[in-house]
């Protein structure tokens, strides 16, 4: 059996085309979205990250900043900025980029940020809403991982959904947005016992762990439908011959880029055995950065009372 392999470009992709209706929408009567972006100190990756959603935005023809702010700053500091974002209307979405520095008390700052701009979805009224099925900003993975079932056409309502992992970020809320479609939800962790044997029944697996290739064969019902939310950089070539079983392909993109992107999920048992699966690079990864633009919108109409005209699901 050959898995179907879900595009996730492709589905990013008809979401812009959906939200960018919606944004002329809202500029036909006088509102252009606005979206912050934090970013604390020097790390390579959250630059790119922060890049990439400062980069969207304006693709989108959103107003759009980014605060980079020095890595040494204090929590206080980093609260003053968050409570200007706060006050200025032309900011409907402010995101901090995570992670920060130990040093700075991130629950304080997450909570710091109005519940009506936070995109992340990470402020703990809108983790509550979530929870009690209310509308609210939801983060912008999960939502995102939500899109890919609903579009690829995966059915939800009644299917055994395992998710491996239970970040505030990633994994709980998959969970709750899964449960909320009638999907059969367990939630697996680091002290799960007999992982394979659980994750073995999931319709729906999600694998959000951090560790790449760990879902492998015997963790993978045939047939199953495989998202596979982990990004992970191998940059030695020992890593990469663990992980791929045939390994000439990633060996060629590590000699000429210096690297490899795979996620939690060994690809080739899912292309083996899942029924479909979401491919790492160009799987959840683009649908992460739709959602966060489609947060800001939606944050924008509703901050301002305007009612929906985007396809995307509302939470
Ligand atoms: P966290 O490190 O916050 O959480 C990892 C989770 O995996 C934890 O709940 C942990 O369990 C669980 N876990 C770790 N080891 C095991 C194990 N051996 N068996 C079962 N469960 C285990 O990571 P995130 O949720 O933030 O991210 C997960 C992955 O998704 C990362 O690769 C990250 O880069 C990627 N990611 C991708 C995004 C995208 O846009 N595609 C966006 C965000 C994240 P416990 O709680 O017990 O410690």
């Amino acid at each position: 059996m050959s898995a179907r392999i879900i595009n996730g470009n492709q589905i990013a992709a008809s979401i812009r085309t959906e939200l960018a209706q919606e944004i002329a929408q809202l500029k036909s009567k006088g509102v252009m979205p606005g979206l912050a972006a934090v970013l604390v100190g020097e790390n390579p990756a959250s630059k790119i990250y922060v890049q990439g959603k400062v980069k969207a935005c304006e693709t989108l023809g959103l107003y759009s900043e980014q605060i980079a702010l020095p890595a040494n700053i204090t929590t206080s500091q980093l609260l003053k900025t968050v409570q200007e974002l706060n006050a200025r209307d032309q900011i409907d979405g402010i995101l901090v980029q995570l992670p920060l520095p130990d040093r700075i008390n991130a629950a304080e700052l997450l909570l710091a940020i109005d519940p009506a701009k936070d995109v992340d979805g990470l402020h703990p009224l809108n983790a509550g809403k979530l929870l009690s099925g209310q509308p609210g900003l939801v983060p912008c993975t999960p939502a995102g991982i939500m899109e890919i079932l609903e579009r690829s056409g995966t059915p939800i309502r009644g299917a055994r959904a395992v998710v491996v992992g239970r970040s505030s970020l990633v994994g709980k809320p998959a969970a709750l947005l899964l449960l909320q479609r009638n999907a059969t939800v367990t939630v697996c962790h680091s002290q799960t016992e007999k992982l394979s044997f659980v994750t073995s029944e999931a319709d729906i697996l999600v694998a959000a762990i951090g560790k790449p290739g760990f879902i492998h064969w015997d963790f993978i019902k045939e047939g199953a439908t495989v998202i596979d939310v982990g990004i992970n950089r191998l940059t030695r070539e020992e890593d990469v011959r663990a992980i791929f079983h045939e390994p000439a392909e990633a060996l060629d993109q590590l000699a000429k880029k210096g690297y490899v992107l795979t996620g939690d999920v060994q690809p080739e048992d899912a292309r083996e055995k899942a029924g479909a699966f979401t491919p790492v690079p160009g799987g959840v990864g683009p649908l992460t950065i739709a959602m966060l633009i489609s947060n800001t919108v939606r944050a924008a109409r509703q901050r301002r009372g305007i009612a929906l005209h985007s396809k995307t699901a509302e939470i």
